[in-house]
């Protein structure tokens, strides 16, 4: 497969959103919330860009969000985290995942990743040199197929990369699935990244297992998360990483050389929302879920099939029902232009030919007026 960056297309997000200010639609594409975010949260970045020290910061992150990382790891998972040798901060989970790709693999390493996977991941562990060996998980319950997962590992592997909860298909892994995975970790002596930028939006009690917290899998995990989902501040790009000093080394060193460091006043920020009480995350996953359930059951209504959503800011819907002719991206386009609604094709989350092309992904973080807007202009329509 062609490695080059100039043979890659632009991200699925940024033609969507494109797409969706050229025909005014209601934008349910692109993942990023209508909510404001906490105010004490906005208020400490604010309070900060007007009195701090607005000049680089420590190339480790601010003490005081490396503390509050840390902490919150501590507070939600159990970790005993060294906050001096164990937290990175980042521009982003995005540049999180670019430092520990571009910091742990060596040309020819093999990386294994579970098909659907985020948009950024494969052409990343290309680019690192990597041979990705994917296995693909099935609707519409994205089992992890086990045997396919333990003929993915091998000689040559060099770690694991995966998401939970998921994104797109909106899987939380259980706590089986992730013994099974620490499990060929340690068997085949490799590292696992695990992208958790979703670890607080999760449904209907399920709780987020941290992979760092299984057997053996404290010292061989990154850990990786972001401002962005959990204070629902995306334009923000502040996140971070949680790993073994050895581990680390490698990834901080890669990180001195693209970013060396991210804003202050949102490192300040950030911090301020790892502190928040219990009770902000609580509600958080229950104003999601809530959010969910308006938007699935409107779309179950107007005659999709609608998957289940654990977790992220996601729906997966089988747009077949309603008898339309053409691929997911056909559908898209047709929605955005026709309906007034975007959505975002599932196919762009998978690295073969034989995706499924059936399936639109809807996002739900919006104003219940938004969501409630799209719905009419979908029932309109179909
Ligand atoms: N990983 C996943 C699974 C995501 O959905 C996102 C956000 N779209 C990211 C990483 C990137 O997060 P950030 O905006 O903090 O770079
Ligand atoms: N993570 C967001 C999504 O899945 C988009 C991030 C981006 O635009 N790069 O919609």
């Amino acid at each position: 497969a062609n490695s080059t960056m100039s043979a890659l297309g632009t991200t699925v997000f940024e033609v969507m959103s494109a797409l969706a200010r050229e025909h005014k639609s209601v934008n349910l594409g692109q993942g990023f919330p209508d909510d404001k975010g906490p105010e004490e949260v906005r208020a400490a970045a604010a309070e900060y860009l007007l009195t701090g020290h607005n000049q680089y910061p420590p190339m480790m992150g601010i003490p005081e969000l490396r503390q509050a990382v840390a902490d919150h790891a501590k507070r939600f998972q159990g970790l005993d985290i060294d906050w001096q040798t164990e937290v990175l901060v980042t521009s982003g989970a995005t540049e999180a995942l670019g430092d520990c790709l571009f910091g742990l693999i060596e040309p020819g390493d093999e990386v294994v990743l579970i098909e659907p996977l985020y948009d950024s991941y494969l052409p990343m562990v290309r680019r690192a040199g990597g041979v990705p060996k994917l296995v693909r998980l099935e609707p519409p319950h994205w089992r992890l197929p086990r045997e396919e997962l333990a003929a993915a590992f091998g000689p040559k592997t060099k770690l694991i990369l995966f998401n939970t909860p998921m994104n797109p298909c909106s899987k939380v892994f259980d706590e089986e699935e992730l013994s099974f995975i620490a499990g060929l970790c340690l068997k085949h002596d490799v590292y696992a990244i695990c992208d958790e930028v979703y670890e607080h939006i999760i449904f209907d009690d399920r709780r987020h297992i941290s992979l760092m917290t299984l057997p053996g899998m404290r010292d061989r995990t990154v850990r990786i998360g972001s401002a962005g989902k959990s204070f629902s501040l995306t334009g923000w790009k502040v996140g971070y990483i949680t790993a073994a000093p050895e581990l680390m080394k490698p990834i901080a060193k890669t990180h001195q050389f693209m970013t060396f460091t991210t804003p202050p006043n949102l490192q300040w920020g950030a911090a301020t929302g790892l502190r928040l009480n219990d009770g902000y995350f609580a509600t958080l996953a229950a104003d999601m879920q809530r959010k969910r359930d308006r938007l699935a059951t409107a779309l179950a209504e107007i005659g999709f099939d609608v998957l289940p959503a654990h977790g992220t800011y996601f729906v997966t819907t089988d747009f077949r029902p309603l008898g339309f002719n053409g691929t997911d991206e056909d559908f898209c386009r047709h929605i955005t232009v026709k309906a007034g609604v975007t959505a975002v094709p599932v196919s762009a989350f998978y690295q073969s030919d034989e995706a499924p092309r059936y399936f639109a992904r809807f996002c739900f973080c919006k104003d219940d007026s938004t969501l409630d807007s799209a719905i009419e202009r979908l029932r309109a329509h179909f």
